[in-house]
């Protein structure tokens, strides 16, 4: 269990049992009995819901969203800070309805606002009960329908508030505003010219796209003013990009954006709210380093800093506090999804059989067979060298006609019979496995029932790395390294990039199969984006979702289950009628029973599949 680093990411919501298995915890109730993953999995299973499956875990995601908030308080507290914490939750990084849903509810006590960057979003935020003094903040590019009801929505009591990304925007808010003959609550999004490092780092920087650098705000804020609106810019935003590494940065944004409030307040800009955007990272990797997949900093640093920096500022330039707004999606679900699929074969480069030496083998083949006497020792190397010779040799004589195909086949088998010993002889000595590793042959790849592109969207487009693991016999040594391809058939759709506990690696490690065993793999914090990123590839659809809601007596209740596409809904996605389709085959049938080709029972059979396929998952079954 130690392998995999599981302390160092597992944010105290996972361990692993005595027994072997990964277990989910509520890290607030160090008491409650963890509840073992595999289990959750079979209940399911017995239910009819198999994996691929999203597991959401409903106290993971009210644990982060509190911790968020008891962080800004404790740091408002600590600062004598006078003013508040409001936060939005940005509808994008996960819309799902049940998501949206549980974020309500856990965070009416936090008054706890939405963000919304396009009409659907806007339409969603709308529909849901935002508590009396919540934000609703409005995003990214906006046409007239999407500043319209935001305007007229301000008449139901909602606070929302649209942020002008560009000086044409505020022209049509203008237009609509005079129209309705409502005031707008309005923000300004301001570009920052501090850059920041991190997989997003495009967002920063006055070359980002959004925003409005210092001549177009100081433009804007005569418009607002000849205009008669100026009284209507109550929140300055700006944003560094999701999943900022570098505290430093954090600070040095923060200390930016002061300026431009302070500027912006001392031209007559009634702000009182400073909406710091997304930003605020999760350490996947859990090294607390600033590079992409780690931060190197908590949250409840990431809050401290930004309170004591605005506090700082704006005490400085003799300005009230005003409330600190914050965005920060990934981090409030990113912990609260596990994906779970199940390994449905091996191709292992290793084999336990030695092909006999045979007397019309090549020579060369004989050669190749006996390296194996020097495998173990200080040959290593040499021996290591010899076989991957001898096997180049051979495979050169077969594209040469020298050779034919069972010497071929003699001769990948007896490699792989010595890839088996060397990879034996290299195990728990770090140099040799190094020197193994470093020829990579001794990979296996084992194939896992699911689609990267679909649930792993980020590991394909941006090399994000979530923490992966065998989810059972965690008490076993494993006993192989592989890495993971999907059923895809696109040579991308693999994982062989993984957090150890010792840095990262090209192989997971993993055990040998066993006949008629449900080995099953856990990825781990994909809560955040990876839902609607994931697309339908190969037509894959979306996997099984099941929420549960951990009973912290080792057993866990099913809040809701939302079923994977089948193949009929995935036709009608990329616009075939399924039942044409059907129709079309039904035809296809009778032709051929009619001149002959088919009779009745295989007609039956037939129609049995296709209308059996149709109606069953995309995935294997
Ligand atoms: N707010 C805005 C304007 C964004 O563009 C984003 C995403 O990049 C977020 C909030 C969410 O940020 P994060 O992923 O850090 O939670």
């Amino acid at each position: 269990e130690g392998l995999y680093g599981l302390d160092a990411w597992g944010s105290g919501m996972l361990e692993v049992t005595p027994d072997g298995a990964v277990a989910l915890r509520v890290p607030q109730a160090p008491d409650a009995k963890p509840t073992p993953l595999p289990e959750v999995i079979a209940a399911i299973e017995a239910r009819g819901i198999s994996a691929p499956v999203v597991l959401r875990v409903h106290q993971f995601l009210e644990q982060s969203l509190t911790q968020l908030h008891e962080a800004f308080n404790s740091a408002i507290e600590n600062a004598g800070y006078k003013g508040r914490y409001r936060g939005v939750f940005p509808i994008k990084v996960n819309q799902q309805a049940e998501v949206i849903g549980h974020l309500m509810a856990a965070g009416q006590k936090f008054s706890y606002g939405l963000e919304a960057g396009s009409k659907p979003e806007l339409m969603i935020a709308l529909s849901q009960p935002l508590p009396e003094d919540a934000l609703l903040i409005c995003n990214g590019s906006k046409d007239e329908a999407f500043i319209r009801l935001a305007i007229l929505s301000r008449k139901l009591g909602h606070n929302t508030v649209i942020v002008i990304e560009t000086l044409d925007e505020f022209e049509i808010i203008r237009r609509v505003a005079e129209d309705l003959g409502i005031r707008p609550l309005l923000g300004v999004r301001v570009k920052l010219t501090e850059r920041v490092t991190g997989k997003w780092q495009e967002s920063s920087g006055d070359r980002s796209t959004f925003g409005l650098g210092a001549h177009d705000l100081v433009t804007l804020m005569g418009r607002l003013r000849d205009s008669g609106f100026l009284d209507c810019l109550v929140l300055q935003h700006s944003h560094l990009g999701s999943q900022v590494p570098n505290i430093f940065d954090i600070r040095r944004a923060a200390d930016e954006a002061c300026r431009f409030f302070v500027e912006l307040t001392r031209m007559g800009a009634p702000l009182t709210h400073m909406d710091l955007g997304g930003g605020l990272g999760v350490d996947y990797t859990g090294e607390r380093r600033p590079d992409e997949n780690s931060v190197n900093y908590t949250v409840n640093e990431y809050c401290t800093n930004i309170v004591e920096t605005i506090r700082y500022a704006l005490d400085e330039a003799g300005i009230a506090h005003p409330t600190i707004v914050t965005e920060s999606g990934r981090f409030v679900v990113a912990h609260s999804s596990i994906f779970i699929f199940e390994v449905l074969g091996a191709t292992l480069y290793d084999a336990p059989e030695k092909p006999e030496v045979r007397p019309d083998d090549h020579h060369l083949v004989s050669d190749l067979m006996a390296v194996e006497a020097y495998i173990g020792g200080p040959r290593f190397q040499e021996a290591l060298n010899d076989a991957i010779y001898y096997r180049d040799e051979l495979r050169a004589l077969f594209r040469r006609g020298q050779i034919g195909l069972e010497q071929l086949s003699r001769a990948e088998q007896g490699f792989l019979y010595l890839a088996g010993l060397f990879k034996a002889a290299a195990r728990g000595d770090e140099t040799l496995s190094e020197a193994a590793s470093a020829l990579g042959a001794f990979t296996d790849h084992y194939q896992g029932n699911f689609s990267l592109f679909q649930s792993l969207p980020d590991v394909w487009a941006i090399d994000q790395l979530h923490p992966m693991m065998p989810i059972q016999r965690l008490n076993e040594l494993p006993s192989r390294n592989a890495m993971i391809t999907d059923i895809t058939c696109d040579s991308d759709g693999k994982l062989d990039h993984f957090i150890l506990a010792d840095g990262t690696a090209n192989a997971l490690p993993v055990h040998d199969l066993r006949e008629g065993e449900h080995y099953l793999i856990g990825v781990f914090f994909v809560g955040a984006y990876q839902e609607t990123l994931g697309d339908l590839h190969n037509l894959f659809g979306d996997a099984n979702v099941v929420t549960i809601s951990l009973d912290g007596q080792g057993g866990f209740d099913i809040e809701h289950e939302t079923e994977a596409d089948t193949i009929a809904e995935v036709l009608s996605y990329v616009e075939y009628d399924p039942r044409l389709c059907l129709e079309t085959f039904r035809k296809r049938v009778e032709r051929a029973v009619k001149s002959g080709k088919v009779n009745a029972a295989e007609r039956r059979q037939m129609i049995a599949a296709y209308k059996d396929s149709l109606a069953g998952s995309t995935y294997f079954d």
